[in-house]
């Protein structure tokens, strides 16, 4: 009985913020529709554009948001996965060269370019799986993510923003910030009459004030995380990768993904302009191999030696949380492991140079 309870009390509160921001919506629904649009609007024709214009813009943001929230996760296919056999036999080998050369000729056959600092495979050794180019696991979802962005708790509750809702992600901030700035301008000259004595009475008045002031609060905020991802979409970067830089063949590289701004939206949003500004799915390609500056077309020639790279291995900024488990190889030894999770004690500073 009582586990049952706290699972119920942990998905309670995993979900919180989620009845938070839909109870603020539904909210500025009715402070926006019911009070300033129908009782406090000044003409007929007014009301009508109000209602005319909020009503499309609310739509698809709420449509983005649900398919942010509710996009089921992609995790790699099943050839990435080690069988039981292949998996006791690596564990049982005792010879770290050797369980190496195993991941390694278990990784030639697969389609990856990324890798660890020492040029093998990069492994999730809670999945027992080789990790596809762009994925992470998650620690909070316990999944392996196909091009894991972030594990948001706030705007995305229960759900990975990776490639199977990066898009509605976008989209989603982008409609948030468009309603936040349509209602905040809307509502402007109710929010100036209130100051000066006219318009809206009673309850109404505060309705209008606290929307005003809701909307600019929250559109301030999206200015900012709007923008920066969408700089992380002509780029062709996760949030992760600004944080630290794919390995590849030739090293660490932070725009090793990035074919050109063009190309670069056109992977997110698809190549039908008509379904860009939609959120339904048209991201290209399947999520588990990438097209990279190295290589244009989509042909991998695996593992190789990796010289080390130049130590540029990100924005310089140390990833402030732990819900990833970035590219945990157990199996690959503390050197790997520490370029691989990063870790607390040594970080890069901005000029690239290794400082306790
Ligand atoms: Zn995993
Ligand atoms: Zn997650």
């Amino acid at each position: 009985m009582a586990p049952r309870v706290c699972i119920l009390c942990c998905q309670a509160v995993k979900w919180a913020p989620v009845v938070f921001i839909s109870a603020i919506v539904g909210w500025s629904y009715y402070a926006y529709v019911v009070q300033m649009a129908i009782l406090t609007a000044d003409t007929l024709v007014e009301k009508v554009i109000f209602l005319v214009l909020y009503h499309p813009i609310l739509f698809l943001f709420v449509w983005s948001y649900y398919q942010t929230i509710f996009a089921k996760c992609r995790t790699p296919p099943k050839e990435f996965f080690l069988s039981q056999n292949e998996w006791q036999h690596l564990e049982a080998e005792t010879n770290e060269n050797n369980q190496k050369d195993q991941l390694n000729n278990f990784a030639r056959k697969l389609p990856i370019q990324n890798r660890t600092i020492a040029g093998f495979p990069r492994y999730c050794e809670k999945c027992k799986c080789v990790k596809p180019d762009r994925c992470h696991h998650c620690s909070v979802c316990s999944v392996c993510v196909l091009k894991m962005d972030h594990h948001c708790p706030w705007y995305v509750v229960n759900n990975c923003v990776g490639f199977h809702n990066y898009k509605f992600f976008v989209l989603f901030l982008g409609y948030a910030l468009l309603y936040c700035i349509y209602v905040a301008l809307s509502s402007l000259k109710y929010f100036i009459n209130f100051w000066s004595g006219g318009g809206a009475t009673g309850v109404g008045r505060f309705h209008i004030l606290f929307l005003f002031f809701v909307a600019v609060m929250f559109g301030i905020s999206l200015i900012s995380l709007f923008g920066y991802h969408i700089f992380l979409t002509v780029h062709n970067r996760s949030t992760l990768e600004s944080f630290r830089a794919p390995i590849f063949q030739t090293g660490a590289d932070k725009d090793g993904f990035s074919l050109g701004s063009r190309a670069n939206f056109v992977e997110v949003f698809g190549d039908q302009k008509s379904h860009w500004f939609l959120p339904v799915f048209t991201s290209q390609g399947d999520g588990v191999s990438y097209a990279s500056r190295l290589q244009p077309t989509i042909t991998y020639n695996t593992m190789g030696t990796t010289p080390r790279p130049e130590p540029n291995l990100g924005d310089g900024v140390t990833y402030p949380t732990r819900t990833v488990d970035l590219d945990s190889d157990g199996l690959l030894g503390q050197r790997q492991r520490w370029m691989e999770e990063g870790d607390n004690e040594s970080t890069y500073d901005n000029k690239g140079i290794e400082s306790a």
